[in-house]
């Protein structure tokens, strides 16, 4: 099945369990977020006809989807694996089951039951739930009709209450998505219908027993669908306002508020990982005189694409982009600096002024540009997470006082930060 498109440094389904779940409805990654947003606004108006998100967004519900049920999921796994267990051993202790149904039990079934119920506890084995789910649930089937079927020719009354009962189980109690329960409820009602015509069980009860399978499967297929319908639609609605919760409004960058989360997080698990950090801290030059000259709107604008620009610098899952306050901004990478890393700030000061956005109040050039603050750090025990943003404003400051539009890059393995300290040894120094 083709991927879902991503968009670029954007979402990935699943990346935010890569930092656990101490951040409910926080997303941990970059997207550019108008297309994020926009992306959910359009699938509200496509409505759900389909049962299917054509964004991105539809793996997010599949992982959503699973975890929802999980919980009524796990206990029902536990008593049919107990129970085959049991069923077996009675039965080859009593002789009464073949040996062929034996081996079916203990050595399909039962690691079955289990595989589905360890692909419940690892996230990264979650896209094989579902196929595993069915599986378990068609052997489970076979055995219901068989029995079913045994039982009809016996006479033994209420037999088909069983059958009954499992195809409602797989349209609406396990959380199966529509077409998942679909193919297996019907998969199995066909195997149930043709042993009704080849096991001579009699005109009369095999019609009264096919109306009685299409009226069950079709009210559980009507349930499934709006039950999934509801759960689509919930969900997404969610999203949209989780997302409008975490963004800026004007620029659609993360706000102050995820990104001060986020940096407690990241800091714990660069600091456990032992992993680079690097804070950059970005400020648009001259910008009030910007406004001054332009116009509150004309700055707004600029304010958008530079944010823009910015956003494409956090590409992979655990980096963040953030407007911080006003004309700041903050970007954040995780781990170890490769090449493309190590130039991303100045290829986004370059990328800034190739805007070409006119800046006549400008002592840095004539277009509009930025300055930026990096902070390199290996977190050690002896540094604070404040330090390391501080570090990272110093250098902003330095970039501004050395005339703008540049990059200063501190790098630091070993000296502690004193926090505050530069401004005031500066203000010392002046005054
Ligand atoms: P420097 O180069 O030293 O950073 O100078 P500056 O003028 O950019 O810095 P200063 O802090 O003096 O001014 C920041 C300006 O950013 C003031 C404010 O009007 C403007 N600003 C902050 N938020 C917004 C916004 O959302 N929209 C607009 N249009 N302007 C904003
Ligand atoms: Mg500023
Ligand atoms: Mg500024």
């Amino acid at each position: 099945m083709a991927q879902p498109a991503r968009p670029r440094g954007g979402y990935c389904p699943g990346d935010h369990r890569i930092l656990g779940n101490a951040l409910p409805g926080i997303l941990l990654q970059v997207s550019v977020p108008e297309q994020h947003l926009s992306s959910l606004v359009a699938e509200r108006r496509r409505g759900l006809s389909r049962l299917r998100f054509s964004s991105f967004v539809e793996e997010e519900f599949r992982q959503y989807y699973v975890r929802l049920n999980f919980p009524k999921v796990r206990p029902l796994l536990v008593i049919a694996a107990a129970a085959v267990i049991g069923f077996t051993s009675l039965g080859i202790y009593q002789q009464n089951i073949s040996a062929l149904t034996a081996i079916f039990g203990l050595a399909v079934m039962l690691p079955l039951f289990m595989a589905t119920l360890v692909c419940t506890y690892e996230p990264q084995r979650h896209a094989m739930y579902q196929a595993l789910l069915a599986l378990s649930l068609l052997c489970l089937g076979l055995i219901i009709s068989s029995l079913t079927l045994r039982a009809s020719l016996h006479g033994t009354p209420y037999h088909f209450a069983g059958q009954v009962t499992w195809i409602m189980v797989v349209w609406l109690a396990l959380g199966l998505r529509f077409w998942s329960a679909a193919a297996t409820s019907l998969l199995i009602t066909g195997c149930y219908i043709w042993g009704l015509y080849n096991w001579d069980i009699g005109p009369r009860q095999t019609l009264f027993e096919v109306l009685m399978l299409v009226g069950v499967n079709g009210i559980g297929a009507l349930c499934c669908f709006q039950l999934e319908a509801t759960t689509r639609d919930a969900f997404r609605d969610k999203r949209m306002l989780e997302d409008q919760a975490e963004r800026d409004g004007l620029t659609g960058l993360y706000n102050r508020r995820v990104y001060n989360a986020y940096m407690e997080r990241i800091w714990r698990q660069s600091q456990r990982e032992q992993s680079q950090l690097t804070v950059m801290l970005i400020d648009i030059d001259h910008f009030k005189r910007y406004n001054d000259i332009y116009g509150h709107q004309a700055g707004d604008d600029a304010l958008k694409k530079v944010a823009g620009v910015i956003a494409m610098g956090a590409q992979r899952p655990l980096d963040l982009a953030a407007r911080y306050g006003g004309e700041e901004f903050a970007l954040v990478l995780y781990g170890s600096a490769n090449d493309s890393n190590r130039d991303l700030p100045e290829q986004i000061r370059c990328n800034v002024e190739d805007l070409c956005i006119p800046h006549a109040g400008s002592s840095a050039g004539s277009f509009l540009t930025i300055s930026i603050g990096v902070a390199v750090i290996t977190p050690g025990a002896e540094r604070s997470l404040a330090g390391a943003v501080q570090m990272a404003d110093e250098a902003l400051y330095q970039a501004k006082e050395e005339g703008r539009n540049r990059v200063i890059v501190k790098e630091s393995r070993l000296t502690p930060i004193e926090t505050g300290r530069f401004r005031a040894d500066r203000r010392a120094a002046s005054g």
